[in-house]
């Protein structure tokens, strides 16, 4: 049987030193709604921003931690010539075959949880005042819940998602619209959500939004900083 990588047995000792230590935002939405709008503008303002889709690139490039992993699990032949994951190709395949799409999971999410908490840990001591990660696909994992302590949903309807991805990935609408089947519905994301940010208006719009959502997290008391 192919190896995964192992649960670092500090992470759940470390998920509740962070979560104690700085008030954690998870941002999420669907595919162009508007994730990297909101945590650009929310760094800006002094956030410590984490980006699991980023971290997911970081891993699956050349020499990257989950590639050992990916050519015992999937085969060379899913590797590029850099060495890199064949993105196209795995894309296809986890399309069709969900245990495929399972066994990549087991892989990649692990190795994304610890990077992730490693950079909030660094973010932390640097002194940000909250953190926000981004997660694209945090309703669908459910491995996310008990560290936040706010979900904030980027919201806009399915037709604006599909025209902003269409301009912005040179997509057919067929290609949008498999992407937008295979993650959890718009109803599903926002029952989910602590606050909810409406993207389907012009920047300005959203823009006043975040500077709420920013004074909502400045002001979010984690167990650590009351008693303390
Ligand atoms: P992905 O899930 O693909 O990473 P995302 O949720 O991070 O996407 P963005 O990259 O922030 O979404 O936005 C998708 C596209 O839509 C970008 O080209 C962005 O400039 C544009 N966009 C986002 N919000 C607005 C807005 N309010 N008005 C106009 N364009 C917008």
């Amino acid at each position: 049987m192919a190896s995964t990588p192992h649960q670092n047995p500090t992470d759940q000792s470390d998920l509740t030193a962070l979560k104690g230590r700085i008030p954690l935002l998870g941002l999420t939405g669907g595919i162009g709604s508007g994730k990297t709008a909101v945590s650009d503008l929310l760094g800006q303002l002094g956030a410590g921003v984490i980006d699991t889709d980023l971290i997911a690139h970081q891993i699956t490039a050349p020499g990257g931690t989950a590639i050992p992993f990916i050519r015992e699990q999937f085969g060379a032949e899913f590797l590029d010539p850099s060495g890199a994951l064949d993105r196209g190709k795995m894309r296809s395949l986890v399309f069709e075959q969900p245990e495929a799409r399972r066994a990549l999971e087991l892989i990649t999410h692990p190795l994304i949880r610890q990077e992730t908490i490693r950079q909030g840990l660094e973010l932390s001591k640097a002194g940000k005042p909250y953190l926000v990660f981004v997660i694209p696909l945090l309703v669908e994992s459910g491995n996310w819940h008990g560290l936040l302590n706010h979900i904030a949903v980027v919201d806009c309807p399915e037709k604006t998602q599909i025209k902003r991805v269409m301009e912005r990935n040179k997509l057919t609408l067929e290609e949008v619209e498999k992407i937008l089947k295979a993650q959890a519905s718009r109803d599903e994301r926002l029952s989910q959500a602590d606050s909810i940010l409406h993207n389907a208006g012009g920047f300005a719009e959203l823009n006043s939004q975040i500077q709420d959502l920013h004074q909502k997290m400045m002001g979010f008391k984690t167990d650590q900083s009351t008693s303390s």
